[in-house]
């Protein structure tokens, strides 16, 4: 029987880079059987001996981060020195969970209260099995490795889907693992197109789905996991606002602006897409964004658009928010295919495509605000809620801006740094999905707790959980539920 195969192939020059098999719903089957042996013998290691083989795979990771990156380079097409650095946080997120997976879902007490204490109770989260995760191609590295690290740390093996157009990097990351781990394929790759994606999602035998894409898709995925009640993780993108103050550092503003709505082509779930710059400052940071816009160019400072197909977004992005609103550089002729050239556009309504729908490139709208709190109610009316920057030198007041953004995350006068901090959990809020990789909460999104509690003695005349109980016992327990809990503080 021939097997299909599919090429990724370089956005930027079209060079194929490998050919890959399309692997069906067997191959995905078969992969599965032997991750549920593999996640036994790796949920059966002591936790140091994961940790020492998960720090293994890190050291090999970092030693072929060269390669690596090229690979990166070559199937995504963005400049081999971003990929170096997504690769260097993804040894850093791995690094991370390796340290902490034990200290954070290990087993420990926890209190029982006065009604139990006669018990003694521990609490200890433990692997779910096998964990499928459907990656997208953006950051092939970086983002799938936030489910994988951390699923592999809480003691679970993993198969991995990686996006049809980094397929290659997605085998070696697989590759590199089994170069640490040689024993048992705890960490396999699937390469295909999306119905080997909706086979993994359907094997009743993996117990959640990590998945990192668009909203639709994830639809989808959650549907085919509901006929068996897989729980999933979804990070499915955003719309984040940035929003400068009448107090900020308007060049540092501006340059963090920049960054973080061109680098990667704007492909970047926690890119910047809308801005919000308070009245008194707009003139003044706009001069400095048209300044350093004018230094940034497509095909050097950063990639192609990876996806063929989202130039027709982009380009109806544009069209939609040159029509409606002023722009301010680029246009429609921005966009010269793979490349899109930066495009700034202000004035742009609200309920446009181009402020409402995520682009996935190299633009931003600007709008003029009365102040700070009109603002953060403009960056909030968004079905997205993902990330999102606050630039201001008011701590205190950009605080309490942050924590009334409706997002996942939040960055004060830095773009993106949450994610790179893997101590803090990221995912988003609405249409940008559900559950948080990173940090513990990453770590339990991966596990299950286990519950148990232990009688050590009985509690004489307090025997409440037998029929032998008598009024009397009744009578005291709701004597000292009055004690405990019957005062009302005002
Ligand atoms: P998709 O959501 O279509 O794909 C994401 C992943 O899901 C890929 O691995 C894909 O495989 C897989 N997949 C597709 N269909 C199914 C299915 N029915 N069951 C299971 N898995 C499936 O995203 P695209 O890559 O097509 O990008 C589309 C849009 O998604 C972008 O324009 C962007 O807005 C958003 N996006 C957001 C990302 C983020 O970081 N949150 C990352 C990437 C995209 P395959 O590649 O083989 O189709």
């Amino acid at each position: 029987m021939t097997t299909l195969t599919f090429d990724s192939v370089n956005p930027a020059t079209g060079e194929v880079v490998g050919t890959h098999p399309r692997q069906s719903a067997p191959a995905v089957h078969d992969a599965v059987t032997r991750a549920e042996e593999a996640a036994g013998w790796w949920a059966a290691l002591a936790p140091a001996d994961r940790r020492r083989r998960l720090l293994d795979y890190k050291a090999v990771i970092t030693q072929n981060l060269r390669p690596l990156a090229e690979l990166v380079h070559r199937e995504t097409g963005k400049p081999t020195a971003d990929a170096v650095l997504e690769i260097v946080l993804t040894i850093t997120h791995l690094d991370w969970a390796a340290r902490n997976a034990e200290k954070v879902l290990g087993r420990r007490r926890v209190a029982t209260g006065l009604i139990g204490l006669n018990l003694s109770a521990t609490l200890e989260y433990l692997p779910l099995g096998v964990v499928g995760v459907i990656g997208p191609w953006n950051y092939p590295v970086f983002t799938p490795m936030g489910s994988i690290s951390y699923a592999l740390a809480a003691g679970n093996a993993v198969v991995f889907k990686p996006s049809e157009l980094t397929p290659g990097v997605g085998v070696r990351l697989a590759e590199l693992f089994a170069d640490a781990v040689p024993e048992h394929p705890v960490f396999q790759t699937v390469t295909g197109l999306g119905e080997t994606g909706a086979a993994l999602a359907g094997d009743p035998r993996v117990k959640k789905i990590a998945f990192t894409g668009s909203t639709a898709t994830a639809k989808r995925v959650m549907a085919a996991c509901a006929d068996n009640l897989t729980p999933i993780v979804a990070e499915c993108g955003g719309k984040d606002a940035f929003i400068v103050d009448a107090d900020a550092d308007l060049r540092a503003a501006a340059d963090a602006c920049l960054w973080g709505a061109l680098s990667n082509a704007g492909q970047t779930c926690v890119g910047v897409e809308r801005v919000y710059v308070v009245d008194q400052v707009y003139e003044p940071f706009m001069r400095e964004l048209k300044d350093l816009a004018a230094t940034v160019k497509a095909g050097e400072h950063y990639g192609p658009i990876t996806m063929p197909a989202q130039l027709d977004v982009i380009m109806r992005h544009i069209d939609d928010a040159v029509k409606n609103g002023k722009a301010v550089k680029g246009g429609p002729e921005s966009v010269r295919a793979p490349y899109v050239d930066p495009v700034i556009v202000e004035d742009v309504p609200e309920d446009s495509a181009a402020v409402r729908e995520e682009t996935f490139g190299p633009t931003i709208t600007v709008r003029r605000t009365k102040d700070a709190q009109e603002a953060l109610e403009l960056a909030n009316a968004s079905a997205y809620g993902l990330g999102g920057t606050i630039f201001s030198r008011d701590t205190r007041g950009a605080l309490r801006l942050a924590r009334l953004m409706r997002s996942g995350a939040t960055a004060i006068n830095s773009v993106i740094s949450f994610a790179g901090v893997p101590s803090l959990p990221f995912g988003g809020v609405g249409d940008s999905g559900f559950g948080r990789i990173h940090g513990a909460d990453g770590l339990r999104e991966f596990a299950r707790p286990k519950a148990i509690s232990r009688q050590r003695f009985a509690l004489p005349g307090m025997n409440l959980t037998s029929f032998s109980r008598g009024a009397g016992e009744v009578e005291r327990l709701i004597r000292m539920v009055t004690i405990l809990h019957g005062r009302r503080k005002r």
